[in-house]
This record gives structure tokens, sequence and C-alpha cells, in this order.
């Protein structure tokens, strides 16, 4: 077998709880559990440097040209000067992934992504491996040693679920041989490899689970992800241009914005952070490369594991908002037990989430249920519930509405105030925009409503608790 070479006994083997995971060919498996306590040092950055491994990422803004690949390298070589052994896990220069896979769909319009998702993993992984054997060249130009390595090549194995895989586990023989040796090791982000050999890739923005996921494995200091905005903000300052950045930022509330559209990191990535207790910060690529290493340690967004006091006096700490779901209703249900059963059941088994459920109060003993899916499931499921659902249930319509968004209010405060989401709604109110669906857990609020209204809604809930106040 072609892993032969890289037995995984020295690597790390996740199981993320979401995947069973295989076992290494025969060798002991160091286990991760127990890593969290073990190493990190607590007080890192702190003023003295200590000699670290740190792992950064470099999202595709910040490879976007070759200008800004040798930034990276200048950046990146700064910090092995200070002494420390760095790994670097690149995301495809900006456009190329939706570049590569536009030229796929032109091929083959009609047919579903899922009929050729094989090869969508082998054509998409390549604009990692360009970037970072670019960058591997642009700092060898430093004077810098490097080498790039593609997933496969580390290994990094996951599952066999093209397009969406997950991590299993990471041999780190070879990158702590090349940090030994004092090269910086690059490794490809978004990507790894399934039992069978075949390429994998691990869902859009994946890079940054890439990268958590190495910093695991190696047990790195500190897993620094830097990007074209400085920190992660109190809303996407794309839409809120008063959108506050955070100090920090608990892994609780981050896991909560992520899953909710925040898309600063990927969600994977957050998950990865809090399991295995992988110290993170969000900041800047386009500081200049030379500003002082400690003030660069210590800028952007700390992902913290504990409430602090500060945290517990912000209720609300964060909007988040995503145009990905779709609403589809069905009208006329019987109001008998069963049915949700019935309609949700039958779209699970074909492999289809749903996020919020709303089902109306019985008139005539019959009723209205209706839930969202991601966008791109919306017609399948509509004609799921045509033909396999409607004939046995008596359901008088399926309709649907594309066009709707999800707001979300994410804060640990919300836990011991009362009020918060009336808070919410009133301000909604107030700018007289329609609320569809709700759902609530401990730490949000989210509502479904227009897709039109979206960014007044997040601008006006911004504004209703004091997000744009220091
Ligand atoms: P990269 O290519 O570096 O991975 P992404 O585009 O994936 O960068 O993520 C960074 C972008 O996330 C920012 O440019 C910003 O528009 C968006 N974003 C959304 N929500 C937030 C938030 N709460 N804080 C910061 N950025 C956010
Ligand atoms: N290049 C991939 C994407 O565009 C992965 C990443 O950038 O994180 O989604
Ligand atoms: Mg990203």
């Amino acid at each position: 077998m072609w892993f032969a070479w890289a037995p995984c006994s020295a690597g790390r083997h996740f199981d993320d709880g979401a995947s069973a995971a295989a076992p290494c060919q025969g060798f002991a498996i160091a286990t991760i559990q127990g890593f969290a306590e073990s190493h990190f040092s607590a007080n890192f950055p702190s003023s003295e440097l200590h000699m670290a491994l740190i792992v950064h990422k470099y999202g595709g803004t910040s490879m976007g040209s070759t200008e800004r690949i040798r930034n990276v390298a200048k950046r990146v070589a700064k910090w092995t000067r200070a002494g420390h052994q760095i790994v670097v896990v690149p995301s495809a220069m900006s456009g190329e992934t939706n570049r590569l896979l536009g030229l796929a769909k032109e091929l083959a319009p009609a047919k579903p992504d899922t009929s050729y998702s094989r090869e969508l993993d082998m054509l998409a992984s390549t604009g990692e491996q360009a970037s970072s054997a670019l960058l591997a060249i642009a700092l060898q130009a430093e004077g810098q040693p490097s080498v790039s390595y593609a997933g496969w090549q580390v290994p990094i194995k996951t599952n066999s679920a093209f397009t969406k895989a997950r991590i299993e586990s990471i041999d780190d023989v070879r990158v702590r041989g090349d940090l030994n040796a004092g090269k910086v090791v690059i490794i490809t982000g978004f990507q790894g490899v399934d039992e069978q050999g075949n390429i994998t890739t691990l869902g859009r923005g994946g890079s940054d689970t890439s990268a958590v996921a190495v910093a695991a494995a190696l047990k790195a200091d500190e897993c620094l992800i830097y990007t074209d905005v400085d920190g992660v903000y109190t809303t996407d300052p794309r839409v809120v241009p008063e959108a506050r950045r955070l100090q920090t930022v608990s892994f609780e509330e981050m896991l909560e914005m992520a899953s909710l559209g925040s898309k600063v990191l990927q969600i994977r990535s957050v998950e990865f952070a809090g399991k295995y207790k992988v110290p993170m910060r969000v900041l800047s690529s386009f500081t200049p490369w030379d500003i002082d290493i400690n003030e660069e340690a210590a800028s952007g967004t700390l992902i913290t594991f504990e409430e602090d006091e500060q945290m517990e006096q912000a209720v609300v700490s964060g909007i988040a908002f995503n145009r990905d779901e779709a609403k589809i209703s069905v009208l006329g249900v019987p109001d008998k037990p069963g049915i949700a059963y019935q309609i949700l059941g039958a779209v699970a088994d074909a492999n289809i989430e749903v996020d919020v459920i709303i089902q109306n109060l019985s008139k005539d003993g019959k009723t209205d249920f209706s839930f969202t899916v991601h966008r791109n499931d919306y017609a399948k499921t509509i004609d799921l519930l045509k033909e396999k659902v409607l004939p046995g249930l008596g359901a008088t319509e399926v309709s649907g509405d594309a066009k709707i968004c999800k707001v979300s209010i994410v804060g640990i405060g919300m836990r011991s105030h009362v009020g918060v989401a009336s808070k919410m709604f009133r301000s909604l109110s107030e700018e007289g925009i329609n609320i569809q669906m709700i759902s609530t857990s401990e730490i949000k609020t989210s509502v479904v409503i227009d897709e039109k209204y979206m960014e007044l809604a997040v601008r006006a809930l911004h504004k209703a608790f004091d997000l744009d106040q220091a």
C-alpha cells in the first residue's frame, strides 16, 4: 500500500464524533485524548516569546497574487528568524477554487455535482497544491529552506465523503523531520486522502480545518489564522461598517457564529479547536510583514475556552446571518401523531439536513408544517415530498420559498438574561420586518425572514444591542 512508507504510529488519530475513525494499519496509535491538558503554554504569546511550534494559515485573498505570496513568505521567515518552528497551511489563490469548479459545471451542466464528486476533489485540490508550491519557492527565494506537501503526502487521512470529507488521522513523522532539519513545512489546506488513495476535500473554507487539525496533531503552541480582516467582528464588517473587532470570543460563541453563517472560520475548524483545545487566533495578513512580532502575536481575536467576567457582561456578542437556506411548507396536513416523522423521516432518509422547523396551530383538524433545508437541496426536497410523501399524507399542497435568510443573535450572556429575544423581535418589528420562523437555543436566537431585509435586519439588531459601542 502507498502509505506503508508513512506509518501512522507517531501521528494523531482523530475521532471527531461524527465519523467512525478507521484504525491505523496495525500500529499503536497515540490517542489525542489528554494532550489538551499537557502541552500548551497558557501564557503564549507573551512579551518574551519562547521558541514555539506554530501553525500559520493563510486564506485565499492573503495568497491572492505573487506579490502577496512574497509578503507571506517574508512574514513566515520573520517568525522562523525569531526561533520558532513554523508549519504553513495555505488556501488556493483567491477565486481559484471557484474557477476550477466552474469549469466542471461547464462540461457537465445537466449532471448533478454529486455524480462526479470524486473528480471535483481531484480538481479543486490542485488550487492548494499550486499555492503551496509557490509559497515554498517564495520562501526559498528569501533564503528560508522550506518544503511543500499535498495532503496525501503527509498523509492527512480522511473518510471518503468527497467534497465534505472528515479528517481521521494525521501522520506527523515527515513534518517533524523537516521541522527539525530547520525547514518551514507547507501543507496544502482543504484536502486529504481516503483509505483507497483517492484525494478528498473538506468542504468550502476547509483550509481552516486543515490548519487546526495539523496544529492538534503536532501539539502546536498556537494556530494563527491569517485572513483579510483583522479578527472576528461583532458581525461581518462588510455588511455593517460599524462592526467592532472582538478582542476575545469564547469557543462556544464562535461555534454558534460559524454554524449560523459567519464565514470567517469554517465550523469544523472551531469544533476541532474546542475538542483538542487548540489555541487559535484570527488576525490580519495585511499588516506590514515586518511589524513587531510580539505585536503581531497579540493582535486579532483570540478564541478562548473559559468564560471571563467581561464576556459575562456582553449579553449579545455577535450577529450572524446566512442566505444558504430555503423554506418548505406542507399545507393542510392532518393534525395527528406521526406526521412530523412521516415528513421529516423521508427527508432524512434522502440525506437532506433540516434546520428550523415550525408547526402551526391546528384548525379543523388540519395544520401547516414548515421547515428549512440548504438551498442546494431545495428542488430535491420539494420533488421528494410531492412524489413520496404527499400521496400517503392527505396533505393538500407543498410550497416553498428559496428567497429567505436566517439572522441570529449570539451571546453567552443570553443564558442569564431574560427579554433578549423579545428585544430582537421588537427591533425587527420597528423596521417592519415580518418574522416567518423562530428558533432558539441557550446562547442564540435565530429568525427566518425575507432575504431582501437581511442587511436591514442585521444593521438594526447591531444597533439595538449596542454592538457598535465599545
Ligand atoms: P479566507 O480566504 O482568509 O479564509 P474568508 O473569506 O473565508 O477568508 O473569511 C473572511 C471573511 O469573513 C471576511 O472578509 C468577512 O467578510 C467575513 N466575515 C463574516 N462574518 C465575520 C465576522 N463576524 N467577523 C469577521 N469577518 C467576518
Ligand atoms: N480553497 C477552498 C475554498 O475556496 C478552501 C479554503 O479556502 O479554505 O473553499
Ligand atoms: Mg475562509
